[in-house]
């Protein structure tokens, strides 16, 4: 195939070359049909299909063919199931099969840096490790069924304000650390047949224009062999991306990026073999795109609509279930209170929105649970269009609650909190919203609140109702996902992804979001969501990782097969688990990784591995987790590489980020030596660090002792104290302070000999 590809572009002229690297309108590559080469369908994405009809009356986001609304990435993160996120994918690629789509434009995995960015919903997590492996399993999937991917948005896309233009300024540590992390993983291992490149710019560079990320990074570290897309009006100036690394510019720019793009090869100022190689880089997943078609595709709508409702029912996160007020019995007098019940709020706004296949509601859902056992009440208790109180429909509310066993109460974030194009501006919930809590637990101590939101909100109520069930964006079945885990249908298994701070001003990004003007610094550094809460001893009002069930897990006997390895080495966790109560249930066993001691400053501990297990009442599983040089890495800037700092590091295996259950402590011996370089500005301390450094100071202590001053001859003590003293003080301080006795060439003759 691939001398097939280059005999073609030798074929090509340079305006066929051109016209391949911009889209023929909002959704195909241009064809040339001269020589057979056909055009290719993208379309969104990432938690269904959104393929535009063109025929269609309707708006443009709304106009898209029917599809399975299938739960949004916030909602299936905190599955942290990779193989039911496999799942997912093998239904997107049979959809985009049979609507003859050959890439769909997901997965979405920006981190989730502050709640308030109005894509949230859209992406995984704010961990990197999670966000990438369950990347991984969606690329994987979806491409094992012939259809490509495109991982987006790369990189750092964290905000909507200013998106097109924003400026994010992020050191190198905490963007290799997080905001690379997260891809690093999906490309190496799921080989995306495409990436996006996002609108931001990183460090002062366009994520479209940017070497760093698209060439030095993406492709000569990570070996990706796609095609980079921009996302849609990403493309700044048409010749600087196709130099940094960018293929394929969508939407259609008119003609007027394929005519820059001939232009600069004519005058010189790009090298056709740039363009050749791009050119070869699209034409090899066209064809790709092209032999794994389908004829004939089709897919089982009602299939796909009960896979949503598996998906949905395993990630939907139980928070609260105070005096075991869940599972509900299918007796007495239910309430169900909230217009959400009648109207769900399933998925956000934006490129991502999708016209499902159909559309189930909670009322009805729980009504067909319950098949007639109980009596089932519906009050609307606050208006979908506002914000606004109205007090009448409280007050039926609370009299409905009042003559109820118990009551549900369906609420969150209206549609119009979230959406792509804007981020939210705090985290609280619509005034009307939280009064109708607030009034119903007056009359009703037995109520619970199902949420439907795309990102954590603040609860001032928390402490006020038995129970709340966190179920994220559903997707077209999530309405039954609910009414399953309110009856005890399937037991919860979800766990947080993201942390949900008490209130806002606790996040670790506040202080700087979004940016002042068109930039943004990331100023917390590495300490992203739980790094940061942990670190500052922040109580969170959920934390990371955290999530009930309905039966209880015991962990037992953790062990390591070694308990001192060289970074070259793997180690081998083992933890055993047990389910200690009465119903089958699913775990998720979180393993993560702390440096005891550190040069630099690190979180408290970092995800490093997950297995989701199921296990039946009594039964017990061991786990196992290897680990490798990564868990125990940081990213050091001066090597530009991931070291390890010799010493030993924690394992930590438990059911949150903040329920860790067993401990244990290895070794890690470095097998690189980071050679220090030393001047006349390097410190006495930083000297004595190095053995031949250390030689060097002594002698120096001996022979100003005898000038007196500074040392003595016989009082050690105090020459400790003056050592400490003058551990800070530069080489060339001696010039200064050392009675007359040293000349610059002596300084140099040190700092060169601690050098070799
Ligand atoms: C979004 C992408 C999307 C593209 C095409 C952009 O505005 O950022 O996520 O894939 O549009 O709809």
């Amino acid at each position: 195939m691939e001398r097939d590809i280059k005999s073609l572009i030798s074929q090509m002229t340079l305006e066929e070359k051109a016209s391949l690297c911009s889209g023929l309108d909002n959704w195909h590559t241009k064809p040339i049909e001269r020589l057979g080469i056909p055009s290719i369908r993208m379309s969104d994405g990432p938690h269904g299909l959104r393929k535009e009809d063109e025929n269609s009356e309707e708006e443009i986001l709304k106009n898209s063919i029917p599809s399975t609304c299938f739960p949004t990435a916030a909602t299936t993160a905190c599955s942290w199931d990779r193989e039911l996120i496999k799942q997912l994918g093998k239904a997107l690629a049979e959809e985009c099969q049979a609507e003859e789509v050959d890439i769909i434009l997901g997965p979405a995995i920006n981190i989730k840096r502050s709640p308030l960015c109005g894509r949230n919903f859209e992406y995984f997590s704010e961990d990197p490790y999670l966000s990438g492996q369950l990347a991984t399993a969606y690329i994987q999937a979806v491409q094992s069924l012939g259809v490509g991917t495109s991982l987006k948005h790369y990189a750092a896309n964290n905000q909507e304000h200013r998106r097109f233009t924003i400026d994010e300024i992020i050191d190198e540590r905490t963007l290799r650390e997080i905001y690379l992390t997260n891809f690093e993983g999906p490309v190496k291992e799921g080989n995306p047949w495409t990436v996006m490149c996002s609108y931001n710019r990183i460090n002062g560079t366009l994520a479209s224009e940017n070497r760093y990320t698209l060439t030095d990074i993406l492709r000569n570290e990570w070996g990706f062999e796609g095609f980079v897309v921009s996302d849609w009006g990403a493309v700044n100036e048409r010749v600087e991306a196709i130099k940094a690394g960018l293929d394929l510019e969508m939407p259609s720019s008119y003609g007027i990026g394929d005519k820059k793009i001939v232009e600069a090869v004519k005058r010189g100022e790009l090298d056709e073999k740039i363009l050749d190689q791009t050119v070869e880089r699209l034409l090899k997943i066209i064809f790709k795109a092209i032999e794994n078609r389908k004829e004939n595709a089709t897919y089982n709508k009602e299939e796909h609509h009960k896979l949503a409702r598996k998906i949905a029912t395993e990630s939907i996160v139980l928070l609260k279930n105070q005096d075991n007020i869940l599972p509900l019995k299918k007796e007495g007098t239910i309430a169900i209170i909230g217009g959400f019940a009648k109207n769900p709020r399933y998925q956000g706004g934006g490129s991502s929105h999708v016209n499902p296949t159909k559309l189930d509601n909670a009322l009805e859902e729980i009504e067909k649970i319950v098949q007639g056992k109980a009596n089932v009440l519906y009050e609307e208790g606050y208006s979908l269009e506002t914000d606004e109180m109205n007090q009448e429909l409280i007050e039926k509310a609370k009299e409905t609650a009042k003559k109820s066993d118990v009551a549900i109460i369906f609420a969150g974030l209206p549609e119009r909190y979230e959406s792509e194009g804007y981020d939210r501006t705090h985290m609280k919930m619509p005034e009307n919203h939280n009064k109708l809590i607030e009034e119903v637990t007056k009359v009703q101590p037995n109520t619970i609140v199902v949420l439907s939101n795309g990102s954590p909100v603040e609860m001032p109520w928390v402490d006020k109702v038995k129970g709340i069930i966190e179920s994220y964006l559903g997707g077209q079945a999530g309405a039954g996902a609910v009414a399953d885990i309110l009856f005890g249908e399937v037991n919860p298994s979800g766990k947080l992804a993201e942390t949900f701070p008490k209130k806002l001003s606790h996040n670790p990004s506040y202080l700087n979001f979004p940016g002042e003007g068109n930039k943004v610094e990331y100023r917390e550094g590495v300490f992203v969501g739980y790094r940061y809460y942990d670190k500052k001893e922040i109580e969170p009002l959920f934390p990371f990782g955290y999530g009930l069930s309905y039966t209880t897990f015991e962990y037992t006997d953790i062990t390591v097969d070694k308990k001192e390895i060289t970074d070259k080495e793997t180690i081998e966790v083992k933890v055993k688990v047990k389910n200690t109560g009465k119903v089958k249930g699913k775990e998720i066993v979180q393993l993560y990784v702390k440096d005891i001691e550190s040069t630099l400053n690190r979180p408290e501990k970092e995800l490093k591995g997950f297995e989701k297990i199921e296990l039946e009442p009594g039964e017990e599983k061991t786990v196992t987790f290897t680990l490798d040089k990564r868990a125990f890495a940081y990213y050091n800037t001066e090597i530009k590489d991931w070291h390890v700092e010799s010493g030993e590091f924690e394992i930590l295996v438990g059911r949150s980020s903040k329920d860790i259950e067993l401990k244990e402590t290895v070794k890690l011996n470095s097998t690189v030596t980071i050679k220090k370089k030393y001047d006349r500005n390097s410190t006495i301390g930083d000297l004595m660090e190095d053995p031949t450094g250390a030689q060097i100071i002594d002698e120096l202590i001996q022979k100003l002792s005898k000038v007196g001053g500074m040392f003595s001859q016989d009082d050690h003590k105090s020459n400790e104290m003056v050592l400490a003293m003058i551990k800070y003080m530069p080489l060339r301080g001696l010039i200064n302070f050392g009675k007359g006795q040293f000349t610059e060439e002596m300084l140099e003759e040190i700092h060169e000999k601690v050098n070799k």
